[in-house]
């Protein structure tokens, strides 16, 4: 795919301050950026927002908020307060987004922790709308279905989104989470229908993943048809950036320079 598109998660290149990534970004031909929480560090998120733009790059995403089942009233409450201080760091960022990984509670049930998923983004839906930040519900692998996420399919995004009914809801499409998902083209058809289709993430599925988070592999490396989702994505008319989201232990320890050389000529030739 061509650069113009291409946008990589701060989280990417975990090594670097975020002045340091937004600087070797922009000199190696990326335009967008997404941006983890914690690589805010020493200056406000309008700072931060302002640095971004002035090296010419656009804030694609801000990442993450989510988190919402627990079997406490109270400490549902609070992660509903916590997701409200992220729209408003977002806002400040100039981020349009936030991605959502929902959460899972391991004591009680997926269909409760599901209902609670709902609700909680429902509680921030009013006070997203007024800072006009969107909110993307990211299905995760059903792998983290324990702990980190009830939503484990883009069907399941799409149910959740669709019963929501706002514009300002709606999924995140991460291939390493969904690629094994049978109807995929069908769930992505359907949620660029419904103007839901609202980020699009790219890294690969490596055959013998050594870790369940931070093993994740540079596009073309493992065993995921990223072209071929890139197109039925591409199809829904989506034109937003392509995100670049790898979260690895192997490629942290190496030099994120050589990394970066890596990422660019992959996503030109394997997105
Ligand atoms: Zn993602």
């Amino acid at each position: 795919m061509n650069l113009d598109r291409c946008c990589v998660h701060t989280i990417t290149t975990k090594p670097w301050s975020l002045a340091e990534s937004v600087e070797r970004y922009a000199a190696a031909g990326v335009k967008g950026i997404s941006v983890w929480q914690n690589a805010v560090e020493g200056m406000t998120h309008a700072q931060a927002g302002e640095l971004i733009r002035k090296n010419g790059l656009d804030v694609v995403s801000y990442v993450r908020g989510g988190f919402f089942p627990h079997t406490s009233a109270e400490e549902r409450a609070k992660a509903i307060e916590h997701n409200k201080k992220l729209v408003e760091e977002a806002a400040a960022l100039g981020a349009p987004l936030i991605v959502l990984v929902c959460g899972a509670s391991p004591d009680q049930t997926l269909e409760a922790s599901r209902a609670q998923i709902q609700s909680g983004i429902e509680a921030v839906l009013p006070f997203a709308e007024q800072m006009n930040v969107k909110l993307a519900i990211e299905p995760l692998h059903p792998m983290y279905a324990a702990d980190r996420s009830a939503i484990n399919s883009l069907a399941q995004a799409n149910d959740i989104s669709e019963a929501i009914g706002s514009p300002f809801v709606g999924v995140a499409v991460d291939v390493y989470h969904v690629w094994w998902e049978p109807n995929l083209e069908a769930e992505i058809i359907r949620c660029g229908k419904n103007d839901h289709l609202m980020a699009y993430h790219v890294c690969d599925w490596k055959v013998n993943t050594g870790d369940m988070l931070n093993d994740r592999g540079l596009m073309g490396e493992g065993c995921i048809d990223i072209k071929k989702i890139s197109r039925w994505v591409d199809a829904t008319g989506f034109d937003g950036y392509v995100e670049v989201e790898i979260f690895s232990n192997i490629y942290w320890q190496q030099d994120q320079q050589e990394f970066l050389g890596k990422i660019v000529k992959a996503f030109e030739e394997k997105v």
